[in-house]
């Protein structure tokens, strides 16, 4: 099954509902990263939520997330827009560590449990709104419920979940998000508490197979979902070897010279895809008459 994503409602119109399967998606960035599974786990999650976040976006607007947890990875950033596109990198890619007591993944452990995370939604028309809220477990899902709660006053739950192969791949990745809408009755309520205790965890209803409608029939109940939308989503850079070049135009022509003359050649790896550019003398040159 290709990643993709739903959006749906559910109860009649009281619960708006997000859920996706992610897992080529997260693959996509333990590859291109060569995360150990701790920080797969974590990057996946927010990855996760991430896209889902980006799929409450609409035209051109797009968000950063930034979890700064204070552990042994280091700051996670991830970005994603309306058209299910999402990057993200871990500053410390290569931690793991034993699992925790439940016998899974301690991604609380590697994320820390003293920080912020932050969202930065890019609005169009140089509007931006930053919302943050502090780390209040590490798990990163329930990171997120308390941001939509108390950021962006929004009652939601969030799952989010990774598992890892032995190989370190990823076996299966994916998550949901339910927000009650106003007007959301105590009788719906109870029913979505009584749901989520008792559901498995969302990273193995994927690896059972489940697709994101079922995942939302499994947490809602069947016949409560009304699906609205059901969109791809890709693990997707921006980054190209122009916009490489511009930035090394923006350093003027002195620094331009001055790499030419050090380095004959110049070698620049963007953060969020690892994806490496090379620029020759030559190119540099060319680089240098544009740049001031
Ligand atoms: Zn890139």
């Amino acid at each position: 099954m290709s990643d993709y994503l739903v959006k749906a409602l559910g109860f009649n119109g009281q619960v708006r509902a997000y859920a996706v399967c992610s897992t080529d998606t997260v693959g996509e960035g333990q590859r291109r990263h060569g995360t150990w599974p701790t920080a797969s786990a974590a990057l996946g999650r927010t990855m996760t939520a991430g896209v889902m976040m980006g799929a409450m976006l609409k035209g051109d607007e797009k968000l950063t997330v930034k979890v700064e947890g204070g552990g042994p990875i280091g700051p996670i950033l991830v970005d994603s827009n309306a058209k299910g596109e999402v990057r993200g990198y871990v500053t410390h890619p290569q931690v793991h560590f034993d699992l925790n007591e439940h016998g899974k993944l301690d991604v609380r452990r590697a994320v820390g449990t003293e920080g912020t995370l932050t969202v930065v939604k890019d609005i169009g028309m140089r509007d931006h709104f930053t919302g943050q809220v502090p780390i209040v477990s590490g798990e990163l899902g329930d990171d997120f419920t308390y941001y939509f709660a108390s950021s962006e006053q929004v009652p939601s739950s969030v799952g989010v979940g990774v598992l890892v192969n032995p190989d370190n791949s990823i076996l299966a990745a994916g998550g949901f998000i339910l927000q009650l809408l106003p007007g959301a009755d105590e009788e719906t309520i109870s029913q979505l508490e009584a749901r989520l205790k008792s559901i498995a965890p969302i990273s193995k209803l994927i690896q059972q197979g489940l697709s994101p409608e079922e995942i939302l029939e499994q947490l809602m109940g069947e016949g409560n979902v009304k699906v609205l939308e059901k969109m791809p989503i890709q693990f997707k850079c921006q980054c190209s070897k122009e916009r490489i070049a511009s930035a090394l135009i923006s350093l003027g022509s002195v620094e331009i010279e001055d790499i030419i003359k050090t380095d004959g050649e110049a070698e620049a790896q963007c953060h969020f895809c690892n994806e490496k550019y090379h620029f020759t003398k030559e190119e540099l040159e060319e680089l240098k008459l544009e740049a001031k």
